[in-house]
């Protein structure tokens, strides 16, 4: 390993244009390609966000998307499968047992980029989640048994876009989600502290812009 004055001693004789800021974004805020089945209000990603970084020089540091690593994929194939299965509903502690465990070995990851970062000298603006999500939820989160539960009672051929997103708004409650408490955990383990500001998914869903700003 390099030792930490060569490596200065180098960065300061290689200067160049970067801004050393970085936010690190929800997955979905340039991918809307992940999100729930019926939940992307945009096609690709969010104008607002990924402009105020364009024009403050912030890079841009994409989060993982928990549920896909967690719920079979892009298409989070396991919660589709719950659709019209009453069944499944006994399921969800084990669900949300094995949802932590998965979200915890994402967030040590996530933590030790976060700390590579701050100890190259690049500022961490803040880690932007997504509020009214059951993962990336930094104030609002959802009842995942509730919404299990109503996803149970509605079979697919009556499901709609506008239904599906009717359950959400149903049981959304104040908290966080499982993969940002994960992510506080972890960064509190490891002494590292960095703002978690959040993205409103309900507003987006009701086609307002972003109102969060970056800096
Ligand atoms: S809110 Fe989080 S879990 Fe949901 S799609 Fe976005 S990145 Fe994935």
């Amino acid at each position: 390993m390099i030792a930490n004055a060569r490596v200065r001693q180098i960065a300061g004789r290689l200067v160049d244009q970067r801004s050393h800021r970085v936010v690190f974004l929800s997955h979905c805020l340039l991918n809307a390609n992940t999100r729930y089945l019926g939940g992307a209000a945009c096609g690709g990603a969010n104008r607002e966000l990924v402009q105020q970084c364009l024009d403050a020089n912030i890079g841009i540091v994409q989060l993982p998307c928990p549920e896909e690593g967690a719920w079979g994929g892009v298409l989070k194939r396991r919660m589709l499968a719950v659709y019209g299965r009453p069944a499944f509903e006994a399921l969800v502690p084990v669900a949300e047992a094995y949802t932590r465990r998965v979200y915890r070995r994402l967030a040590r990851k996530v933590v030790a980029q976060l700390a590579d970062c701050l100890a190259s000298g690049i500022e961490v603006i803040a880690i932007v989640g997504i509020d009214g999500s059951p993962s990336c939820g930094a104030r609002v989160t959802i009842d995942l048994g509730g919404a299990a539960r109503a996803m149970a009672a509605t079979q697919v051929d009556s499901l709609t876009t506008a239904r599906q997103n009717e359950i959400v708004r149903e049981h959304a409650r104040p908290g966080r989600g499982l993969f940002i408490d994960e992510l506080e955990r972890a960064m509190r383990r490891r002494g590292v502290r960095v703002p978690v500001l959040a993205h409103d998914l309900f507003a987006e869903l009701d086609g307002k812009p972003s109102t969060l700003r970056l800096c």
